[in-house]
């Protein structure tokens, strides 16, 4: 086996191998993604239980399960096999003579671990903001984040319904993001993650809720509702309420927008969502057919 080879399979199968430990219960409580994922679905999927906005809402709404599987997928699946390719490309990166240190703007580890979570998760999320505000901009990019806007009834599985290629697209400038902390993960970064999975959650789910004042700085249900409208107001062409965990980008750049805050029944998605593919598989392949495909 060659060097490469080895480095990728390495990768791959330690990845797996904490998948599955994960699951089993093999590692401590606070860092489990799989279970810590089950907990907090079932949470925001009891609030909207106990508080739905659109009362007409099944418990199960169409494509419940399509999106419980995307949550999976994308989650576990999809990372086991992509944490081989980016060992390869890290190697790669280390060879071609760029060290994380040269692209450092700031050190963290200096500061207490409340401000360096803090700085690295507004530092994250503006890169994913900006990712997202990309993958409506370029037509290229669209066909692929077309799928999570595909969602046709909102709720809370809705948040990790998206195509394969988007985890592509969001990694290289969570990357650099990290890079430019010095290539500075805090030890507790799984505080950061859990958070930003439970505001995704609470963004997608049938619960009317602003937080009040705090909505100028956190996305929220209504908020994001009107991410995913059909019918985009005036002057905003390529979509409005990027925001990921914190609304605060949408308000400095001007994006933000919520028509109605009253209305939670808004017709969802795009023109053309009534050819979109509806199946796992066919979605899976969306995005690679080029012009002809809209
Ligand atoms: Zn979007
Ligand atoms: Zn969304």
């Amino acid at each position: 086996m060659n060097e490469y080879m080895e480095i990728f399979m390495q990768s791959f199968l330690g990845t797996a191998d904490w998948t599955w430990n994960s699951i089993t219960f093999q590692v401590p409580w606070y860092t489990n993604y799989f279970w810590g994922l089950v907990v907090i679905s079932l949470a925001v999927w009891g609030l909207e239980i106990a508080f739905p906005w659109r009362k007409s809402q099944g418990l199960i709404r169409k494509d419940f399960w399509l999106d419980g599987f995307y949550m999976f997928f994308n989650f576990f699946v999809f990372a086991i096999v992509i944490s081989g390719v980016y060992s390869l490309l890290k190697k790669a990166l280390s060879e071609s003579g760029i060290s994380m240190e040269s692209l450092t703007l700031m050190n963290l580890s200096g500061l207490k671990m409340v401000w360096q979570l803090l700085i690295f998760f507004v530092i994250l999320d503006f890169v994913q903001w900006f990712t997202h505000v990309l993958l409506h901009r370029y037509p290229l990019l669209w066909q692929f984040h077309k799928v999570h806007h595909s969602v046709a009834e909102m709720g809370f599985a809705a948040h990790l319904r998206y195509h394969w290629m988007e985890n592509i697209f969001y990694k290289p400038l969570k990357t650099l993001g990290v890079m430019l902390l010095g290539g500075f993960e805090p030890e507790q970064a799984y505080i950061v993650h859990f958070t930003a999975i439970t505001i995704g959650h609470l963004n997608h789910a049938n619960i009317k809720l602003t937080y009040g004042p705090l909505k100028y700085l956190f996305n929220n249900p209504v908020m994001h509702l009107w991410h995913h409208a059909y019918h985009l107001p005036e002057g905003h062409t390529n979509g409005i309420n990027y925001g990921i965990s914190l609304s605060l980008w949408d308000y400095i750049f001007r994006t933000a927008s919520i028509p109605n805050p009253e209305d939670g029944e808004i017709k969802l998605g795009f023109p053309g969502i009534e050819e979109f593919p509806q199946s796992f598989g066919k979605q899976f392949l969306h995005g690679f057919g080029g012009k002809a495909r809209k």
